[in-house]
């Protein structure tokens, strides 16, 4: 679905890492390019003469399968014939030994863990700085032989063929996973490979990226033509906005939709920050009483969900429709603030039976508004993002905000969703959120909420009983929002918001703290 003019491969020279269904696959793509070496990753069955670009250098990423297995993933052959560099980790290298000669087998042992490296070759420019490294392993089948054409160039306890390399061309493999941390200096490798071996450019900066992506925007869109997009108030929204307003100043429109569930004083704040501050051309639209006339009595979570995003889709249709474009020309292209991370997830390997999968979530304003998708985030991970933003002059709170949920508040007021509630849940949200930054604690903390549970419970104030609602406060710490930790408050700090909250808020007897991790709970309540 990508609508991109010129490739961001064509312009930096790019590492194709392709995907042999690895867990860890993504990462090799991240940490090469924490080295400012651009790198991009596509599925095993990727076809060369379908690409469009020439990599500067190949990665063959680990997998799940047995490279002798029946329908066991294979590489395009047509790799070999690029003339750069290739490197195979773990499945990789089981799969440059298949190819030459076939020599694979499962081991008598699986080999699971760290382990250390032995340089045999010390001339070799893979392992420069590297000997005695610590390594981690993940593999069942194990070489059994030298490929032919190969010599090696490193050992391990387990592995006879820890590293080899082709006699004459740079082609390498390894039986170790260097895109893990476990591996110690497993970024030097990869760095050895992209930088020494492929000669790749280190110049994937955001600094650089800035001007290609105006460019590439400006050549997309052509002269006349207008695009359309929301803005939440979030990091990533806020990135491509500003990106867009750069490239084609008021031909972009944002709208932020007021929904009657974002957070207090947000739709003036964002009218504010976007608005004023950084001259994003901003429509915001108060639907707040449509929003919370569909979710009168409804109290499952999912339904929640579903109405909000519905009408979402439905209000932004019509303020769209209201919107009259300069120059006469159509609106013709709708801006998502999509990530790599999204795009990785669509386009993984997941085997031979499984079926790509696509994003639903503008499907809908696409097809009922005839737009074409424009997203100029969609190479970029989050702290690619958070840097792009802060060159781009938006401010540091913004660009490191906690992650809010597209239907807000409606699924942190627990129950049904009143304006009632959402004035409770907002205003204690809004006390924690201050405190936890004045306890400088913000950037230590990956999100944090308050939600309102609709239960009474009895308590006393000024000698007067009083039975009101709870407040459950949430902080945790996570890398990836896949497994979290609550977060460590000291006592006194919690101390100070719940009295806060119970004196300042009116509705609310009691608050509590989450202990609860992820797994086995979720993030949000609902
Ligand atoms: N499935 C192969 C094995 O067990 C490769 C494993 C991997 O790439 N991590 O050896």
């Amino acid at each position: 679905m990508s609508s991109t003019v010129e490739q961001v491969s064509n312009v930096f020279d790019t590492i194709l890492v392709l995907d042999f269904g690895s867990q860890y696959s993504h990462l090799i793509t991240r940490r090469l390019r924490e080295f400012n070496v651009y790198a991009e990753m596509l599925p095993c069955t990727q076809k060369i003469s379908e690409l469009g670009w020439k990599p500067t250098g190949v990665i063959l990423s680990g997998g799940p399968y047995s490279v002798y297995a029946e329908d066991a993933p294979h590489v395009d052959l047509d790799v070999f014939k690029l003339g750069v560099p290739v490197l195979g980790i773990c499945y990789g290298m089981q799969e440059l030994a298949w190819i030459n000669g076939k020599q694979v087998a499962r081991g008598e042992k699986r080999e699971y863990g760290p382990a250390t490296l032995n340089v045999q070759d010390a001339s070799s420019p893979l392992f420069q700085g590297m000997d005695h490294s610590r390594v981690w392993m993940s593999h069942g089948d194990k070489l059994h032989g030298l490929p032919s054409g190969f010599k090696v160039i490193a050992t391990s306890d387990n592995s006879p063929f820890c590293g080899i390399a082709h006699e004459e061309k740079p082609i390498y493999g390894i039986q170790f996973h260097p895109e893990v941390t476990h591996s110690t200096q497993g970024k030097t490798l990869l760095k050895n490979f992209a930088v020494n071996i492929c000669r790749a450019n280190q110049n994937w900066t955001m600094e650089n990226f800035i001007d290609t992506e105006i460019k590439r925007i400006r050549e997309l869109v052509g002269p006349t033509a207008e695009v359309i997009g929301a803005v939440s108030g979030g990091v990533d929204s806020t990135v491509a906005a500003k990106l867009m307003t750069e490239a084609i100043g008021d031909r972009f429109h944002a709208i932020l939709v007021d929904n009657g569930v974002l957070r207090l004083n947000e739709a003036a704040n964002v009218k504010k920050t976007l608005g004023e501050g950084l001259q994003i051309n901003l429509t915001v639209v108060d639907a707040a009483d449509e929003f919370l006339d569909k979710l009168k009595g409804v109290t499952d979570p999912e339904k929640k969900r579903k109405i909000i995003g519905n009408t979402f889709i439905h209000v932004f249709e019509r303020e769209a429709a209201k919107i009259q474009p300069k120059g006469g020309d159509e609106i013709e292209f709708l801006l998502q603030g999509t990530l790599y991370p999204d795009v990785i997830e669509s386009i993984s390997f997941k085997g031979p039976s499984q079926t790509i999968k696509t994003h639903h979530n503008v499907g809908g304003l696409l097809e009922d508004m005839k737009l074409k998708l424009i997203e100029p985030l969609r190479e970029l991970f989050k702290d690619e993002v958070r840097h792009l933003g802060e060159l781009l002059g938006i401010s540091h709170e913004l660009v490191w905000r906690h992650p809010f949920p597209g239907p807000g508040i409606a699924i942190r007021v627990l129950g049904e969703v009143t304006r009632e509630q959402v004035e409770i849940a907002r205003k204690a949200d809004f006390i924690y959120i201050e405190e936890i930054r004045n306890a400088g604690l913000y950037n230590k903390i990956s999100q944090a909420f308050a939600c309102l549970l609709p239960v009474k419970s009895v308590g006393v104030m000024g000698d007067q009983r009083t039975y009101e609602q709870v407040i459950a406060l949430r902080a945790i710490e996570t890398t990836d929002f896949m497994t979290a930790d609550w977060f460590p408050f000291e006592h006194d700090f919690l101390k100070k918001v719940a009295s806060r909250i119970v004196n300042e808020v009116d509705g609310v007897a009691r608050v509590t703290y989450d202990i609860t991790s992820k797994p086995p709970a979720t993030v949000e309540w609902e």
